[in-house]
């Protein structure tokens, strides 16, 4: 105890980074924390041994974060999403804790190699894709840009699921990421809430009560426990917190109903609540139309807002100033219910008037949308929403109210044109808009490109754009430069370093001091290099697993990324058989050759996308057994492709496939991945694909295919898909050799659908842009044949790539939504 009777602490001595006094800690924490003898230690020993030694740093740095966002008593962010694809934490961790190569030389004093004790770290896969993939490079950027900030999210038991590749098929297992235990997390008991379900509302009586206050009492509930897990930006300035909720009952076990011999009963309550959290549901861009979903929407939008609502009166005592400390944005629509959900602790809980409450709501929430895909904008049946958030559903009705009131006032609606504001579809079955609720709650709607932006003010929200015509904003996305390129691409990090010094470590935008290297040769010459040392790597790594033989002196064109139509891995395919068909009718021509990889997970109910998956394995095994194209063309279906697999994968590619049908991808963020580690990209005029030309330079990119207005027009004239097949004999001919059952004698008429499909409405345009794809890719053939000018290319590319950094994106959400930089 000091002097004025407070406890003083010891401030925990500074970890030393001295590699013996590493090894030695390590082998401690082996010993005493883990019980085990270093002479025994298994792999997963020293794995968990080394996270705990990295850990109390972070930790250390935690605290220090924690106790600053508290003094100031500033904005915090809260980022809400139902998806965060973490992938692995070490490297990242000591890498921005700066003791990755302090780490890499204690391991090897203990004949340990970082590398394989590393991959044995599970890949925290709690999201779909790009979407989740965004959630996770933000957290890592806005401690970086010391931006306080918590995620927020569903700490899933099998995240998403583990793809194996059987006779050509995907198969879906559960991966259990948890297994081993997860050292990055805490679980904080204290921190837990209430969530309820059904039920009934009654008017709130007592003499303070406002007309609007109601009380709700759900028939069901369940407890929401936060697990914690830290997350530390570039050089360990800041450590954020990502929370996530686990649902537990109420009652683990009904013991009245266990004694009376009612076993199964007596746990029925702990199985639902348990069921909660225990999946990741699908993206198949069609709204997974099941209660469970929406029940993990609201009890993580509760749970949240009960959590941030708790921390604002605790710190700043009066309800009236959330808007003033507390900005949340929402990641997509899922979690769109916390609008009403606000307004119910407001109105309900703290007696605010409801027109005040809804002022507070606007003014806290911010809206990120992502997706232009009617099918994909979440809605729920009233019946449903009703019976589940019978509160919520009251509060809609009245948000609405004001809504359509407000446009009828505004007098540029006709009353047949108010509906498409309305959050209520009043179409066939009437359904709650999540997306409607999500844009009228929020002072800021944004969208992920610039053209995805145009297109949202022209399509989805035309109707609430004309209303609030400041709300919409673009916030092009970005990726974290020290996952994506400095800790996955050591070797152009070392080479980039060597050339330019450190200055891009801390600010990407540096990067372009690159650009003049593009003209040396001997830089060019440890460009390729690196470049075929990574595309070595990768082929030991599938020689290992799949036995696949690639030569690393091949072009690697590789197209990652969930399947689905609309990206248009079947454009990719057809190109290939149709190149396929080209080598074997001249094999007296030079072919440049090449190793096309595809890589991606399939929702489990998408019919065609699993179809897709299958057709590619089905050429590569019909292509890779050919002899007569050995050594010109191979094609290789790479299973399980998650954030581990995309950083071997990326820094090995040559040659980066964004080939979407134009107007459909928002933004994409493996473009950018790929472009930063140096491969050249051919693609759409989509998404951010435009802006990435833009900054390379269009010399340095390969664009074909129609623009997104091209494509409406198409569209608006009536496209006749059978006529542009027929005017293309190539395509033709691949189309008839796959629907002919070339690739599937086992099976021949497995891809008449697929291909019908293409001749019938051939929705994504696949027919439409094929001849000028196929043209894009001699191009790029014959731009590999002068390797040096292709290296310059791709120089060009890594050093104009800074701005896509998700730095300047998070910069500009702080700058432009937030207000807090
Ligand atoms: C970056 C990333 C994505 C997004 O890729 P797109 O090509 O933008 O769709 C999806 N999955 C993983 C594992 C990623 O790392």
């Amino acid at each position: 105890m000091d002097l004025q009777g407070q406890t003083v602490l010891p401030t925990p001595t500074p970890r030393p980074l001295d590699p013996d006094l590493l090894a030695q800690q390590i082998v401690e924490r082996l010993t005493y924390r883990m019980g085990k003898n270093a002479a025994a230690a298994k792999p997963h020993d020293w794995l968990h041994a080394v996270i705990m030694e990295i850990r109390n740093r972070v930790i250390d740095a935690w605290i220090a974060s924690t106790k600053k966002t508290h003094e100031e008593k500033g904005r915090r962010v809260y980022y809400l999403s139902l998806e965060f694809l973490i992938g692995r934490l070490m490297r990242d961790a000591a890498s921005n804790m700066e003791m990755l190569d302090a780490v890499q030389v204690a391991l090897r004093k203990l004949g340990v190699d970082l590398d394989i004790i590393a991959a044995l770290e599970p890949d925290a896969a709690l999201g779909n894709g790009g979407l989740g993939r965004l959630a996770a490079c933000f957290m890592e950027s806005m401690a970086t840009v010391d931006v306080p900030a918590y995620g927020y999210g569903i700490r899933y038991v099998n995240g998403m699921f583990r793809q194996e590749i059987s006779d050509g098929w995907q198969v879906e297992l559960p991966e259990t990421w948890l297994t081993h235990g997860n050292p990055w997390e805490f679980e904080r008991r204290e921190a837990s809430y209430e969530v309820g379900f059904g039920g009934m509302v009654d008017p709130a009586e007592g003499p303070d009560c406002g007309p609007h206050q109601m009380r709700w009492r759900p028939g069901e509930r369940v407890i929401a426990t936060a697990y914690d897990t830290p997350i530390a930006g570039w050089r360990g300035e800041r450590v954020n917190t990502l929370r996530l909720w686990e649902a537990q009952p109420i009652d683990p076990i009904l013991l009245d109903k266990f004694n009376a011999g009612d076993h199964l009963g007596a746990l029925a309550e702990s199985n639902r609540a348990e069921a909660l959290t225990r999946v990741l549901y699908p993206a198949d861009s069609s709204p997974a139309g099941q209660e469970l979903r929406l029940r993990q929407e609201y009890f993580f939008s509760s749970a949240s807002l009960q959590d941030i609502v708790r921390r604002h009166v605790q710190y700043h005592g009066d309800i009236r100033t959330l808007p003033d400390k507390a900005a949340i944005q929402l990641n997509d629509t899922h979690p769109a219910v916390s609008v009403a959900e606000l307004m119910r602790l407001l109105v309900d809980d703290h007696g605010i008037d409801f027109d005040e409450a809804w002022d507070i709501t606007r003014r806290t929430f911010s809206y990120t949308n992502h997706t232009l895909l009617p099918e994909a904008l979440e809605s729920w049946p009233v019946p449903l929403f009703e019976r589940l958030l019978p509160r919520h559903m009251q509060i809609v009705y009245a948000i609405n109210s004001r809504l359509l009131g407000e446009a009828r006032r505004s007098g540029q609606f006709a009353d047949s044109s108010i509906g498409a504001i309305s959050l209520i579809d009043e179409g066939g079955d009437r359904r709650v808009r999540m997306g409607n609720l999500a844009f009228a709650g929020s002072h800021s709607v944004n969208g992920v490109s610039a053209l995805h932006t145009d297109l949202m003010k022209q399509t989805v929200f035309a109707d609430l754009h004309r209303l609030y015509p400041a709300r919409i904003n673009n916030k092009t996305n970005g990726v974290t430069f020290r996952r994506w390129l400095m800790q996955c691409n050591p070797g152009l990090t070392g080479l980039i370093r060597e050339a330019i010094g450190d200055g891009f470590l801390d600010d990407a935008e540096k990067l372009r001091d690159l650009d003049r290297f593009a003209d040396d040769s001997a830089f060019r010459e440890k460009f390729l290099a690196v470049k075929r040392a990574n595309k070595a790597a990768l082929s030991a790594l599938l020689r290992d697993r799949l036995n696949a033989r690639l030569d690393p002196a091949a072009l690697f064109d590789i197209q990652i990324k969930r399947i689905h139509e609309y990206k248009r891995q079947l454009l990719n395919i057809v190109e290939a058989v149709s190149l396929y068909d080209q080598i074997r009718s001249h094999p007296e021509k030079e072919w440049v050759p090449r190793v096309k990889l595809f890589g991606g997970k399939a929702a489990p109910s998408y019919h065609n996308a699993k179809l897709i998956i299958k057709l590619a394995n089905d050429v590569a095994r019909t292509v890779n057994h050919d002899p007569s194209v050995q050594g010109m063309l191979k094609v290789q279906f790479v299973p399980n492709y998650n954030v581990s697999m995309a950083e071997v994968m990326i820094p090995a590619a040559d040659l980066s496939e964004q080939i979407s049908t134009a107007g459909m991808e928002a933004s994409g963020t493996g473009n950018m991945k790929f472009a930063v580690n140096g491969a050249l990209t051919i693609g759409t005029l989509d998404g951010a694909n435009v802006e990435m030309r833009d900054h390379v330079g269009e010399e340095n990119i390969v664009i074909f295919g129609l623009t997104a207005q091209e494509v409406a027009d198409r569209r608006a004239q009536g496209y006749s898909p059978r006529d542009v097949i027929g005017e293309s004999r190539e395509l033709a001919q691949a189309l008839e050799a796959i629907a002919g059952g070339v690739f599937s004698p086992d099976d021949p008429d497995r891809y008449k659908g697929l291909v019908q499909g293409l001749y019938d409405h051939d929705w994504f345009m696949v027919a439409a842009d094929f001849d000028s794809y196929s043209a894009a890719q001699r191009q790029v053939d014959a731009l590999w044949l002068d390797q040096q000018l292709w290296a310059k290319k791709a120089i060009h590319n890594v050093a104009r790539m800074g701005w896509f950094s998700s730095d300047r994106t998070i910069r500009e959400y702080a700058t432009d939504i937030w207000k807090i930089l």
